[in-house]
């Protein structure tokens, strides 16, 4: 397919594609020069509009998979607009989309998983539990030697730069870990006074910093989990199936063989006993249109059906049955 690149590029316009007010058409205007002369050939818009919706649903499809996954299939001007938007820039407008407004951050947390039939194990802990396996993680650091490692570290990289009135840099690298910056008030006093009462406070309050930064951290990763795979899921949305950490006498009966149960059952094509956590989209997240090509291109206009229809048995059985006949055709093949 020749695609052609049009200048200059309005770029302004591709967001706008999904606008209940935008317009429908750019309007073709270098075709204008050549009115009176011969009759217009038509527009990319025009030669669009006679196509039926279907062709121009899988056409969409094709080309550009994540916005074709949020229109819904009878939506020809949306499906129109995206289309025109992919032959004016030569290029998806979903990656359009993404190339302007996602930072590296964003991409990371929406971009697409790397493999398919994935599923997610997550071990969960309650936050009091966590919070003091996180607290005796940093004493036990401490015992074996943070702040001698910390030390040596400072008085190779940091001193000079100290010495030199030039700033210490903990937000970049290895400064920014958890656990230097935060003891940089004791690690620069000078050796005599790390023994006074003023040292052995600031090492404290080190201590604490450290502690508060971690959990914070923690805290953090639970966020990013919950946001990349529970509430800002796409359509090819793995499972994600809660095992608790919280009681690591029980570990075997609540972590080690719940996973291995989940993991076998999928593998061989069957509905894991346990039920994967529910998504929860949050208010943020526009109405996101689905089509089910799993059950034969059922189509789900808001996420809350969708999510509803993913996890009813009827959808978890076709997929199992597909992954079965898959799985089989695979072994009729060897
Ligand atoms: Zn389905």
């Amino acid at each position: 397919m020749v695609v052609e690149k049009k200048t200059p590029v309005d770029t302004s316009d591709v967001p706008g594609f999904c606008n209940e007010t935008d317009s429908l058409s750019d309007g073709d205007s270098t075709d204008e020069s050549e009115k009176g002369t011969s009759p217009p050939s038509p527009s990319p818009s025009d030669r669009l509009k006679q196509l039926d919706s279907v062709t121009l649903f899988s056409r969409l499809s094709q080309v550009d998979p994540p916005t074709a996954r949020r229109i819904h299939p009878n939506n020809r001007r949306k499906i129109i607009r995206a289309l025109e938007v992919y032959e004016q820039h030569g290029m998806a407008a979903s990656q359009l989309y993404q190339d302007q407004h996602g930072t590296e951050m964003e991409q990371a947390i929406s971009g697409p998983l790397r493999y398919h039939n994935v599923c997610v194990l997550w071990i969960q802990c309650q936050p009091e539990v966590l919070n003091k396996r996180l607290d005796d993680r940093v004493d036990d650091m401490m015992s074996r030697g943070l702040i001698k490692e910390l030390e040596e570290f400072h008085h190779s990289y940091n001193k000079d730069r100290l010495t030199n009135h030039s700033k210490v840099e903990y937000q970049l690298g290895i400064f920014q870990n958890i656990g230097f910056k935060e003891f940089h008030d004791y690690l620069i006093l000078p050796e005599e006074e790390k023994c006074t009462e003023q040292g052995k406070q600031l090492l404290e309050q080190g201590v604490d910093d450290m502690k508060r930064a971690t959990r914070k951290y923690a805290k953090k990763q639970v966020r990013w989990v919950t946001n990349r795979f529970l509430k800002r899921p796409d359509p090819d949305a793995c499972p994600v199936y809660a095992l608790s950490g919280t009681d690591i006498t029980r570990w075997e009966e609540n972590v080690g063989s719940p996973a291995l149960e989940i993991v076998s059952s999928i593998i061989e094509g069957r509905i894991p006993s346990q039920e994967p956590l529910p998504l929860e989209p949050n208010g943020k997240n526009p109405a996101v249109h689905n089509v089910c090509d799993a059950c034969g291109g059922k189509v789900f206009l808001t996420l809350a059906d969708w999510t509803r229809h993913r996890n009813s048995k009827r959808h978890r059985n076709t997929v199992m049955k597909k992954r079965r006949e898959e799985q089989e055709l695979l072994r009729n093949e060897r």
